[in-house]
């Protein structure tokens, strides 16, 4: 199965996925969407109300803002892939639990796996727990770090930006940094061994 089928695949499963209680209170099932040759995937946390609806991911108010944000490093949804660590609606927009998480943990690498992008971006603590489980977002935002051989940069969510205005600042000023951090980044890994193994701790890369 090639990437693109993998993909399909992973949408179709997720679609029909009954496995966890999520799959109760969803309209829609949201896999995710992006070319298959995106250089960079962004993971956020779960649909929302209209993406519940609409079967797509960061279709409302906060995927207006990521949208600006791409913009502002000129670059379109389209150019990315867009997907989040839950793939189905929490009930009332609530937090994900644990065992939803764990559940729909296998759909995201999978992606990742097909994908193969140059970088991730994590978008909220969800996103980011799902690589780095012990880190606070306060700490690592803005910041690149090498987990199981992939370049993750933290980011705060966009919807966090939009419901409090002080963050809207810091989130403009992490994405203005990101070209510059995926370009050190790929220096920095052309230049080193091979990825890390699977079990190793992970570590920030020390330039940034
Ligand atoms: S959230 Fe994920 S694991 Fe749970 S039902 Fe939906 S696709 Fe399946």
């Amino acid at each position: 199965m090639n990437a693109t089928e993998e993909l399909e695949q992973v949408a179709k499963e997720v679609s029909v996925c009954t496995k966890c209680m999520l799959h109760h209170s969803r309209k829609l099932a949201v896999p995710g969407e992006g070319p298959i040759n995106a250089e960079i995937m962004f993971i956020g946390e779960g649909p929302g109300f209209h993406e519940n609806e609409q079967g797509r991911p960061f279709v409302g108010a906060a995927g207006k803002f990521l949208e600006e944000l791409l913009g502002k490093i000129n670059l379109k949804r389209t150019d990315v892939f867009i997907c989040n660590v839950v793939k189905c609606r929490p009930p009332g927009n609530r937090d994900p639990l644990p065992e939803e998480l764990e559940a729909c943990s296998q759909y995201l690498e999978r992606q990742i796996q097909a994908l193969n992008p140059k970088a991730i971006v994590t978008l909220g603590r969800y996103s980011l727990a799902h690589f780095l489980p012990n880190a606070k977002i306060s700490n690592v935002h803005g910041q690149a770090m090498q987990v199981r051989g992939r370049l993750v940069v933290a980011m705060y969510h966009p919807a966090a930006g939009l419901h409090q205005r002080s963050l809207m600042t810091t989130i403009e000023d992490d994405f203005k940094r990101l070209p510059e951090l995926i370009a050190k980044a790929t220096q920095v890994r052309e230049s080193q061994e091979p990825a890390a193994p699977e079990k190793s701790e992970p570590k920030q890369l020390s330039l940034f």
